[in-house]
């Protein structure tokens, strides 16, 4: 079962990567993009884990949508409601429960990834954050390690396709040959739930 400090140790450990990444995720959104990804999520992310620090929620649900409420109101960019949009809906469906299972939370994800779907317009295929989402969520069924390695492939696909939402698409063609930022800073959020549970 997973309880609120796994979630929150999740959280943590995304922020973490995110600014261990930082400087990669903002140099793949320079020739797609305006080059402030890595610093969107940053800031995100530091006030996501000083929130959850400070209001200590205390179930998996409380901790998710405190999180999705910081990163919209701090992440400037598209991706901040569509992340915020993520955590928010995700933990909206765990409920009040103290504890979920694996399976609860899959389910969770799924709703908080076709939200995002909803809000952005975006379809696999599109070249963006739900390259590796989608996967992601496919494959938790077979637990975290295997939905870590789904992402990080999905995220690596993006490379050959064309931009067909956000700031990526108003360069048509010639977002072709580069990974989107979005999609591997989605990877990162996956991974996370690999090392909240100290695999
Ligand atoms: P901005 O594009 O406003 O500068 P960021 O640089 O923080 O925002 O985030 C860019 C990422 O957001 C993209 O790489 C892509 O993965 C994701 N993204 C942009 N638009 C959408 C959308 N409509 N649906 C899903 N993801 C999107
Ligand atoms: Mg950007």
């Amino acid at each position: 079962m997973l309880d609120a400090d796994f979630f929150r140790r999740w959280m943590t450990a995304t922020a973490a990567a995110v600014d261990r990444e930082a400087e990669r995720l903002t140099a793949l959104d320079s020739p797609i993009g305006d080059a402030d990804h890595g610093s969107n999520l940053q800031r995100g992310f530091n006030a996501v884990t000083a929130a959850v620090e400070k209001e200590s929620p205390q179930t998996p649900g409380a901790v998710l949508m405190l999180a999705g409420r910081q990163l919209i109101s701090t992440v400037g960019g598209a991706s901040g409601p569509l992340y915020g949009t993520l955590l928010r809906r995700t933990g909206k469906a765990l409920g009040e429960a103290g504890e979920v299972s694996e399976d609860q939370f899959a389910q969770a994800l799924r709703a908080g990834v076709d939200a995002v779907m909803a809000l952005g317009g975006a379809a696999p295929g599109d070249k963006t954050m739900i390259d590796a989402l989608v996967p992601a969520v496919d494959a938790l069924g077979d637990g975290f390690t295997a939905a870590r390695a789904a992402a990080e492939e999905g995220a690596l696909a993006t490379t050959p396709l064309q931009a067909r939402k956000g700031r990526a698409s108003y360069l048509g063609e010639r977002s072709i040959g580069h990974q989107d930022p979005g999609a591997t800073s989605s990877a990162l959020l996956i991974a996370g739930l690999v090392e909240a549970n100290g695999e």
